[in-house]
């Protein structure tokens, strides 16, 4: 298949890689000026898009997606779909499904999880949002560059999954984090609180496969001084979509509204940035109630 992809950032370039080892047609484009000898390069996004069957875009926000949206989409043959695997606002992702389908194009938002190591392997989880017949043109793309791809539904339900679960995840990760803060203060040995919650009501994908307290359960980037991972940063990007969604859809989520602010602070203000989202326990470990 003739692809065009552009962003070819720290997941855009391993996926863009996987697909040419694949066998199919990649032409990349990225503002930084990143090429590789796997696949040709183009000058620009609308001459990466020319002639091709799917362009994929893999970019920082929904600003960005809209403006290359703006220089693809003239440039693309009739049926050619549009697949965009950033995480960006559920506004943005509906505006630009429109505007390709108005121009006769196909169109999905399919943001990923899986992180930099499940794009470099190739087991990314797609969650997919826009037409069933685009969907079918994208499913063995999805083969190579993931494990699981999920159709959620119309145009911009990728996004909300995504960021629906990304709430519940910063939600989780926070409330693991104050509990095993407070248990360490009541006396309570971090083994003995992973062997009861992991097992009990309490238990968590944050507690049980993702443990925020080095040593204890499985591997995670709690054992490597919290290098992530899964960057706070990124945590508090879809934290802050999940608010924009929820204000614009007039949802009530206190927690999530919490989980952000919590986040926000942690980043900005404190030791955050750069590090794993799960060192939000070593945070609570430093503080009392004042
Ligand atoms: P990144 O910043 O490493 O890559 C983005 C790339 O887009 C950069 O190389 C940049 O130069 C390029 N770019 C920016 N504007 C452009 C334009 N106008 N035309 C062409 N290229 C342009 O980011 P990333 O970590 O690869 O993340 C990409 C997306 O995937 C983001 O939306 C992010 O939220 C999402 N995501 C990231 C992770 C992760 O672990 N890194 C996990 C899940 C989802």
């Amino acid at each position: 298949m003739k692809i065009a992809f552009i962003g070819l950032g720290n997941m855009g370039l391993p996926m863009a890689l996987n697909l040419a080892r694949a066998g199919h047609d990649v032409t990349g484009f990225d503002v930084a000026g990143v090429t590789s000898d796997a696949f040709a390069s183009a000058a620009s996004a609308a001459e990466a898009a020319r002639g091709t069957a799917v362009v994929i875009t893999m970019l920082p926000n929904g600003d960005i997606l809209r403006a290359v949206a703006d220089e693809v989409i003239p440039a693309m043959d009739q049926g050619a779909v549009l697949l965009d695997c950033s995480t960006v606002d559920v506004a943005s992702a509906r505006d630009v499904a429109e505007r390709a389908r108005a121009a006769r194009l196909g169109a999905l938002d399919a943001p990923v999880s899986g992180g930099t190591g499940g794009a470099e392997a190739g087991t990314l989880t797609f969650m997919v949002g826009g037409d069933a017949d685009a969907f079918e043109t994208a499913k063995p793309l999805f083969e190579i560059m993931g494990q699981k791809a999920v159709h959620c539904g119309a145009s911009g339900n990728g996004q909300a999954a995504k960021i629906c679960n990304n709430m519940i995840l910063g939600i989780t990760m926070i409330g693991t984090c104050e509990a095993f803060a407070l248990a360490d203060k009541l006396g309570l040995d971090r083994q003995a609180m992973f062997d009861v919650v992991s097992t009990s009501s309490g238990q968590s994908w944050s507690m049980n496969t993702y443990c925020p307290a080095p040593g204890v359960g499985p591997k995670s980037p709690a054992d490597n001084d919290y290098k992530p991972g899964f960057a706070a940063d990124l945590m508090l990007k879809d934290l802050r979509l999940a608010q924009q969604a929820a204000e614009q859809a007039d949802a009530d989520t206190p927690l999530g509204a919490a989980a952000r602010d919590l986040y926000a602070a942690f980043v900005d203000t404190e030791d955050g940035a750069g590090r794993d989202f799960s060192a939000m326990l070593p945070r609570f470990e430093g503080r009392g109630r004042g």
